[in-house]
């Protein structure tokens, strides 16, 4: 992904992983791949692979964080996987050693330098770099930053720390953050300032949120996991099988595309693959992605 400059913000990408990931049969059961070929028209080549090139019947994704840079802070939102954690629910994703630190490094960020590290929510695929090995023990690895937590959030996984889709994070990368005193838990409408502000997006989780950003006349929608895959600005009726809520996430699904399309807000998810910055528009009676 290019950089993204929206007024006087840039908005860069540090992706941490690619490849083949949603099996549509048990992401999204019941669904059909006949549907994902009505729209290959827009979906292919970023979103949907050539016939002849993907693995049939699974959709590509991007592992990401967005490291956004105001003129008054560096904002890291959601934060992967993370290195050495073992996440026995995905092999690709056990144990990983990325790169991910030296490519927020090559940006020209230090870990010191952030300020703010914001969790659409706690899924372990977004909570992961919170925290770093360090002598046996999980620290956090952004030492100087303000760790944004929606406290809806935070304390339903606090009451089932080993529900769907944790695999051991909330105990490896929530709770030192929380000991180490640099959480924040706050309502799921906080504003760091009028350029960057949560809204609640329930329904994937119980406290999702989306993150807005305003600058210069220009916006984006950091949307974390309330859409997963472009088909979905096709279909929002598709709810995943990981969803808390399959009805609130088609909601919160919906409100974001109808907010958002034909205006000039960037959509931003976490997991779409290059160039993955993309705007909604009207296709007759859905939606599709512009680049
Ligand atoms: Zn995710």
């Amino acid at each position: 992904m290019k950089t993204l400059k929206i007024g006087d913000v840039t908005v860069d990408r540090v992706q941490e992983w690619a490849g083949n990931l949603f099996d549509v049969a048990s992401f999204w059961p019941g669904r059909s791949w006949d549907a994902i070929e009505g729209e290959r028209g827009w979906l292919e080549p970023h979103f949907l692979l050539p016939t002849d090139k993907m693995k049939k019947g699974v959709l590509q994704a991007s592992l990401h964080s967005f490291l956004i840079r105001t003129p008054k802070h560096n904002i890291l939102v959601d934060t992967c996987v993370g290195n050495h954690k073992q996440r026995n629910s995905l092999p690709a994703w056990n144990m990983m050693n990325s790169d991910y630190l030296a490519k927020i490094a090559a940006l020209g960020a230090k870990p010191e330098e952030i300020h703010y590290v914001m969790c659409t929510h706690l899924h372990f695929d977004h909570v992961g770099w919170n925290t770093k090995l360090e002598n046996g023990r999980w620290v956090p690895t952004f030492p100087n930053a303000r760790y944004i937590f929606a406290k809806t959030e935070y304390e339903h996984w606090l009451s089932d720390k080993d529900g769907h889709a944790m695999d051991g994070s909330f105990e490896d990368s929530v709770l030192p953050v929380v000991e180490a005193g640099r959480a924040d838990l706050v309502k799921s409408d906080f504003a760091i300032d009028d350029t960057i502000w949560l809204e609640p997006t329930p329904g994937h989780t119980p406290g999702s949120v989306c993150i807005n950003l305003s600058s210069g006349g220009g916006s984006a929608i950091f949307t974390g996991d309330a859409i997963h895959h472009p088909i979905q600005i096709a279909y929002p009726e598709w709810s995943t099988a990981f969803c808390s809520d399959a009805a609130g996430s088609e909601a919160s699904r919906r409100k974001i595309i109808n907010k958002i399309c034909d205006t000039g807000t960037y959509l931003m998810a976490a997991h779409f693959m290059d160039p993955t910055i993309a705007r909604v528009v009207r296709n007759k009676d859905r939606w599709k992605l512009k680049i």
